[in-house]
């Protein structure tokens, strides 16, 4: 886990291992515990920033660089 601080002073922790593929880069899974029990979000691997939403159908959008992971529908239907 890579411990990251957030804008707001909050520490949390990214899992180098648990990426989700994004346009510009990965984002990863975030958690807000060292031992990875409890689930906070997503790391912009493009801008590293926390500043990202999910929508309804899936999609990791980040706010600072627009950086997009596609629902995994999308994905297959393109490889
Ligand atoms: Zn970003």
């Amino acid at each position: 886990m890579d411990a990251r601080t957030t804008g707001a002073d909050e520490t949390l922790y990214v899992a180098p291992g648990e990426a989700e593929r994004g346009s510009k880069d990965p984002f990863f899974a975030v958690y807000a515990t060292p031992e990875g029990d409890r689930r906070w979000g997503y790391f912009c691997g493009h801008c590293e920033s926390f500043d990202n939403a999910m929508d309804s159908m899936g999609r990791i959008k980040c706010n600072r660089c627009a950086n997009i992971r596609k629902p995994d529908e999308w994905d297959a239907a393109h490889e």
